[in-house]
């Protein structure tokens, strides 16, 4: 009897993640695939690539592994490393008696490496999985039935991931662009049909989650959310018409859910800046829906790529800046709405560098346009300035676009001037002091400080000056800001055991009387606090207890 392993080493897509605490769609479906094709579950493994490191020794009697995933340029993820090629490489040469079935450009860059035990696919994984189980296996691409089942049936693989029951299912919709043209870079082009997962299969599938234990999700796996559901009937500058009766049903049943205490963390990724642009009303109806169902925190990333007139035009991007500027707009004004001193949902805009038409000037007309944002009191969540990785058969690639140096170093300079003069001050706006962070989970722990995260989508990283144990749940009161991260205590402030190292955060404390709090210990009242300090800021004394 044939056993299976499926390996996670996790993927990073435009449209899909699958990095702890997020576990991608790919091993539910596989591990789904494999049982509707008679496979008994006992044959079947899910591991992580954390399971296996730093050896990478794979110590089950599995004669076929599924891998999944694989970065050739790493990002960067607070507590967790995403699989890196040269990993699953060593990975297929310590394990030379299995046989590994890689898809996507990892299979293809590990199979030119290291030959002979890898086998490289360019349709679906999980249809491979399934047909192979049957015993006539075939490199092809599954389809919406099929996924109907083998969601559902392989919502157990969760139950092995190492970070269960903390973990944040991915979930899909649909995969292909609805736009009618395509961006130079994208490859979710690629996928000519757009097929919308219907709302029971979806929901059939997130019940079967929430029965495994899982509480935790993001409706992730699209290139526009608001598009979900369309007929694809109507189109205005080549945007069809958003908010279909499917989405209003989709998220009307998850608010359901969401009160019921069934799902405590429900986040949405990619949604058109040019869908709102062009579709304002029904865009604006299909955001109050949706806002209605998240959870507080959560971001709608919107891909505008550059600002640049230019680079627009040669990349068929989506959106100008005035249109940018109006999306952004919109989110602000519905998903601004505050739940426990959170904004529910706000922007986030994605930024690449390298796109064809780029010249020095696009820089600064980039941090211009976010910077007229941030003067007319639009937030924006997260920004995230990439570099172009260009998929392969894309315009991108084929123009094999070269970036000078001179364009290099502007680029790093308003990168940072960005970080510099917007995140921090958007942050500061989102998270003001005294804010408080629920059940922020923590990830890292050194010597004196701790690193911790909401679980949720695009998480902001919260310092807390003290040494806290990994993978607790705490609430914690925002007491200072850095570009891309928060400072926090823990909620309530013990001021009679809090380090000075951790006081001095206090806004208006400051390291002298800091070291005056240690020194007058216990202190007993707010009076005796406001004696050595007076500047304390107000919200954070009513935090403080003793
Ligand atoms: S609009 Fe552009 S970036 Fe978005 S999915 Fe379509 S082609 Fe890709």
């Amino acid at each position: 009897m044939t056993k299976y392993l499926i390996l996670d080493c996790y993927v990073d897509e435009p449209a899909c993640f699958g990095v702890p605490p997020f576990i991608s769609p790919y091993p539910r479906y596989i591990y789904g695939a494999l049982i509707c094709a008679g496979v008994d579950p006992e044959n079947i493994t899910y591991k992580t690539i954390d399971d296996i490191r730093p050896l990478y020794v794979i110590q089950d009697s599995s004669d076929t592994v599924f891998l999944i995933g694989g970065a050739v340029v790493p990002g960067k993820y607070l507590g967790y490393k995403i699989g890196r090629i040269e990993e699953i490489i060593k990975i297929a040469e310590t394990n030379k008696k299995k046989k590994f079935i890689v898809g996507g450009l990892a299979g293809r860059l590990a199979k030119e490496k290291c030959g002979s035990n890898i086998l490289s696919l360019s349709g679906d994984i999980e249809f491979y999985a399934y047909t192979l189980a049957k015993g006539c296996p075939e490199d092809g691409l599954r389809s919406n039935e099929s996924i109907s089942r083998w969601a559902f049936e392989g919502v157990s693989a969760v139950r092995s991931h190492f970070e269960f029951p903390h973990i944040i299912a991915e979930i899909e919709t649909y995969r292909g662009c609805p736009r009618k043209n395509h961006c130079s870079f994208c490859s979710e082009s690629i996928f000519k049909d757009i097929e919308f997962r219907p709302v029971d299969d979806i929901l059939k599938e997130i019940d079967a989650l929430i029965s495994q234990g899982v509480s935790r999700f993001r409706i992730g796996r699209q290139a526009d959310i608001l598009a979900y559901g369309s007929e694809l009937s109507e189109y205005r500058k080549g945007f069809p018409k958003p908010g279909s009766d499917p989405l209003f049903e989709l998220f009307t049943e998850l608010k359901k859910r969401k009160e019921e205490g069934k799902i405590q963390t429900l986040n949405i990724d990619n949604a058109n800046p040019g869908t709102i642009a062009n579709f304002p009303d029904e865009s604006s109806l299909a955001i109050d829906y949706i806002v209605k169902a998240l959870t507080p925190g959560d971001t709608m990333p919107m891909g505008i790529e550059s600002f640049d007139p230019e680079v627009k035009a040669r990349n068929n991007l989506k959106v100008s800046s005035e249109e940018a500027f109006f999306a952004a707009k919109i989110i602000n004004d519905i998903g601004g709405v505050r739940v426990n001193g959170v904004p529910v949902l706000l922007p986030g805009i994605n930024l690449i560098h390298g796109l064809s038409g780029e010249s020095a000037e696009t820089f600064r007309i980039n941090y211009e346009e976010l910077f007229r944002m941030k003067d007319a009191g639009i937030l924006i969540k997260r920004i995230n300035i990439r570099s172009l990785l260009p998929f392969p058969g894309t315009k991108a690639e084929r123009e094999n676009i070269l970036s000078n140096k001179k364009i290099n170093n502007r680029y790093e300079f308003y990168r940072d001037k960005i970080r510099n003069d917007i995140d921090h001050y958007m942050l500061s706006k989102i998270y003001p002091v005294g804010t408080t962070l629920e059940k922020i989970r923590v990830v890292e722990t050194m010597f004196d400080y701790s690193l911790a995260r909401p679980l949720q989508s695009y998480a902001i990283t919260v310092k807390l000056p003290t040494p806290l144990k990994k993978g607790t749940f705490i609430d914690a009161i925002v007491v200072a800001h850095r570009e891309r991260s928060l400072i926090a205590l823990p909620n309530p402030i013990q001021i009679n055991f809090l380090p000075a190292k951790a006081l001095e955060f206090l806004p208006g404390v400051g390291k002298r009387a800091a070291g005056d709090i240690v020194l007058k210990r216990p202190l007993r009242h707010h009076d005796s606090i406001r004696q050595i300090a007076p500047e304390i800021n107000p919200s954070i004394i009513d935090k403080i207890i003793y």
